[in-house]
């Protein structure tokens, strides 16, 4: 990265640069007349070295003939403040530029663009959204805009805005937007349950699953939906779908489908899914689940037995846990005291540590996230129990 001293002195080489050439191109229409270096240069240079750049950066600005020539350092400047975090004086050098009317077309867009960046960085998105929005309009090729206008409208939350981007980028760049577009619409949908239109909901949710039919997180809304409604049976049937979708996510509903099987009678088809679950993976979460079956149908010991087999082939921190707790209620007196100090110690372990990993950025963090906090991606935040279990 430049040091912003050196950044200062690209200023005044440019200014007199541009001035240099302005003055062979005077000299070739007119020999007869003379060119000085303007006194304004001298006042910036003066400015600069009692050290009040930003009074500096005005006069050269003002002194710095736009045309071809310059327009690239103009622009090369404004960005360097901006990488710096300087911007407020990128944002003076773009705005600069735009004013000049000597500017071609390619040259304004290109600075409009810039000025985005800056408003951008700087929080101010609905000029940002203004500038972006002409540029998409004028240029052959929009998609930089469009995916910075994306941006815009999902951190505004405009998610009808950002549907309609997300289909335009999809046509200027050729790649699918669809798994996006899904997200959106749960969006909306939890909008709409927040207001209790749960028919609004589920036309959106309905829309999502016809944009993206691996949308879990379409099924998850619509199994709540149907829950709060007093229909666990449709429930089921919804976050069984999760399984054949993508069974990472299963642990998120897993509580509620137990207790949606419990409430509709149906203690079988629960051991059923258990079971049928485990056979494809042995996660752990599922096994917790079936190890609670056990010990309510057989008894602790049963239990106990069960999950001593499930460690010798997958050791795991949460089964430990669970091992511990078992055998702390078949001891009583001290040693059912020391049992449960260790088991609320292997808790506490297990409660700080991260359970959800971006497979984009490497973020980690304790909840579940749809948009990932780090890479502002979609979808890509997983559940990962087993991996940080073992
Ligand atoms: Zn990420």
């Amino acid at each position: 990265m430049l040091d912003p001293a050196w950044l200062l002195l690209l200023l005044p080489l440019a200014a007199i640069s541009g001035w240099f050439a302005a003055r062979q191109d005077q000299h070739l229409r007119s020999r007869n007349r003379g060119a000085d270096i303007p006194s304004d240069y001298f006042k910036g240079l003066n400015l600069l070295l009692n050290e009040q750049p930003d009074k500096a950066i005005e006069v050269f600005i003002k002194v710095l003939e736009v045309d071809t020539e310059t327009v690239e350092t103009h622009l090369m400047l404004g960005n360097l403040f901006r990488r710096r975090g300087e911007i407020e004086r990128a944002t003076r050098i773009h705005q600069n530029l735009i004013a000049r009317p000597k500017l071609n077309r390619y040259q304004r867009s290109q600075a409009l663009f810039e000025l985005a960046q800056d408003y951008l960085k700087a929080g101010l998105l609905d000029r940002a959204e203004n500038l972006l929005l002409e540029y998409a309009e004028v240029e052959k090729d929009p998609e930089p805009a469009l995916s910075q206008l994306l941006y815009v409208y999902q951190q505004e939350k405009e998610w009808d805005q950002a549907i309609a981007t997300a289909n335009r980028l999809a046509r200027a760049s050729g790649n699918s937007t669809d798994q996006m577009i899904a997200h959106f619409l749960c969006e909306q949908a939890e909008e709409e349950i927040a207001k209790q239109n749960t028919e609004q909901a589920l036309k959106l949710l309905k829309h999502a699953l016809s944009k993206d039919p691996a949308s879990v997180r379409a099924n998850i809304l619509r199994g709540h939906i149907a829950r709060d409604n007093g229909d666990c049976k449709k429930s089921i049937h919804y976050w069984k779908k999760i399984e054949t979708q993508d069974r990472r996510y299963l642990p998120e509903v897993l509580d509620q489908l137990s207790e949606c099987f419990k409430e509709t009678g149906n203690q079988d088809g629960w051991l059923d899914f258990l079971n049928s679950a485990l056979k494809k993976e042995r996660a752990i979460p599922i096994m917790l689940k079936f190890v609670d079956e056990i010990e309510s149908q057989q008894g602790i010991q049963a239990a106990r037995q069960f999950i001593i087999q499930e460690l010798r082939q997958k050791p795991s921190l949460h089964g430990l846990s669970r091992l511990i707790h078992l055998s702390a209620m078949q001891e009583s007196g001290q040693s059912r005291s020391d049992l449960e100090t260790l088991q609320a110690m292997i808790e506490r372990v297990l409660k700080s540590r991260k359970t959800y990993l971006c497979e984009h950025c490497g973020f980690r963090g304790t909840a579940m996230h749809w948009q990932c906090p780090g890479c502002k991606r979609w979808n890509t935040v997983k559940p990962v129990w087993d991996e940080i279990d073992e």
